[in-house]
């Protein structure tokens, strides 16, 4: 009796797309080759690996052409976002595989808990001879608390990041307002004035939001992105926004200033890495269970991946207290600027968890020597989509800002009290 394999329809159709994903995969390979010329020409030309403005128009297109097809463009985005972040990688590593950079990989420390350091960290201060040289307190033999790139190595020079006419870690504190998250083009657009009129230096608006049930509001996404940045242009406003995956990184770096990672990702690395190579600012926010230490070994791997431009942002962390809801930690402050040269700036708001409460924490954080503050306001914080009940009125924000100026003498911030 003979046999005859027979192909079932389900069969068929994986076939087909087993022989789709390999001519997938042969086009990213062909992908990969053009951007190895797209190097090689860069480096002729001397340019830099990154340009924004290039993955911000890539996006578009590829947005545009999801679309047309009637697919996701935000999923399509995504995957983009991932492909340009691998192929940055890629000429990353290229560039550090020549000659001349290897003269520079001098400099790295050896013992740097980084597994991709870059030669240098970018401020060209002396490179530590050893992990435990680099540790502002005595080496306690544990490398997983060691950060060589961003401590303080004895000097009192110290990073100043700039955000395009804004210096944050420079003389004055800043200020860094807006809603908690990006919820429609009125709401972002009053929120920007409220901010520019107060005197704020950066807006703020989340658009890819870290939500702790799956059922509350998510975020506008890259809609939300778009908004942000229309917002900030209108009233001269440089934006900060979180970046929440890998992925994300190109798209949100395409439209926003500053990069913010959340408390909720101080310690997911593959994010760290991604912004360690994007070429904008970051906002590392302290974990709400992390130690002081933690949190800047977290900071290591965005300035180690070449990103020197970081600044930490304390937002209170979890205690047996209740009351608040986190307990600000503001004695973070003065052990941050001992430990490392990064700027600190304070977020009260997540921190108290109520508007009431949030101007006095201002007063606190700069009092501690914060370089600045984040604070939440909203046109309408009782029906905020997420973070209402800590989110300032307007007119409370416009007294905040008072205590940003120099010519100040009083301010009488009890109107959300
Ligand atoms: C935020 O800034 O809106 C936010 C989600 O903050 P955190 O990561 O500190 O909770
Ligand atoms: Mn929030």
């Amino acid at each position: 009796m003979s046999t005859t394999s027979t192909t079932t329809p389900l069969q068929e159709a994986r076939d087909r797309i087993d022989d789709i994903d390999r001519r997938f995969v042969e086009l990213l390979a062909e992908r990969y080759a053009v951007v190895d010329d797209i190097c090689e020409l860069k480096d002729e030309e001397g340019d830099s690996i990154k340009d924004h403005d290039r993955e911000a128009e890539l996006l578009d297109h590829v947005a545009a052409v999801a679309e047309e097809k009637g697919l996701s463009p935000d999923l399509v985005r995504r995957l983009f976002g991932e492909i340009l972040s691998h192929s940055v990688e890629r000429q990353q590593e290229r560039r550090q595989g020549e000659p001349d950079d290897a003269d520079a990989s001098e400099d790295v420390p050896e013992a740097s808990p980084v597994d991709a350091p870059v030669p240098t960290n970018g401020h060209g201060r002396p490179a530590p001879a050893s992990t435990a040289d680099a540790l502002s307190r005595p080496d306690d033999g544990d490398t997983d608390r060691s950060y060589p790139e961003v401590a303080r190595n004895g000097t009192t020079e110290r990073t100043v990041v700039q955000v395009g006419s804004v210096d944050i870690g420079g003389e004055d504190p800043v200020l860094l307002a807006g809603p908690c998250s990006v919820e429609s083009r009125d709401q972002i657009l009053r929120a920007a004035e409220a901010v520019a009129a107060a005197g704020g230096h950066l807006l703020r608006g989340g658009c890819f939001k870290p939500r702790t049930s799956p059922y509350s509001f998510q975020g506008l996404g890259a809609e939300g992105l778009d908004l942000l940045a229309e917002a900030g242009e209108r009233f001269g406003l440089p934006v900060i926004t979180e970046v929440l995956a890998p992925g994300d990184v190109a798209a949100v770096a395409a439209r926003a200033d500053v990069l913010q990672i959340g408390a909720r990702n101080m310690q997911n690395f593959p994010l760290l890495k991604a912004v360690g190579r994007a070429e904008r600012p970051v906002m590392l926010k302290r974990g709400m269970m992390a130690t002081i230490d933690e949190w800047l070994a977290a900071a290591e791997y965005v300035v180690g991946h070449g990103n020197p431009n970081v600044f930490l942002c304390e937002r209170g962390i979890r205690t047996f207290e209740s009351a608040t809801r986190y307990t600000l930690d503001l004695s973070s402050v003065p052990v941050v600027q001992e430990r490392t040269h990064l700027p600190v700036v304070v977020d009260p708001s997540h921190a108290a968890g109520e508007r009431r409460w949030v101007p006095a924490l201002v007063r606190a954080a700069l009092g501690a020597g914060a370089h600045g503050v984040m604070v939440e306001a909203h046109p309408n914080p009782d029906d905020a989509l997420s973070d209402g009940p800590q989110s300032l009125s307007l007119d409370t924000l416009a007294e905040i800002g008072r205590l940003f100026s120099p010519e100040t003498t009083h301010v009488d911030l009890s109107a959300d009290r």
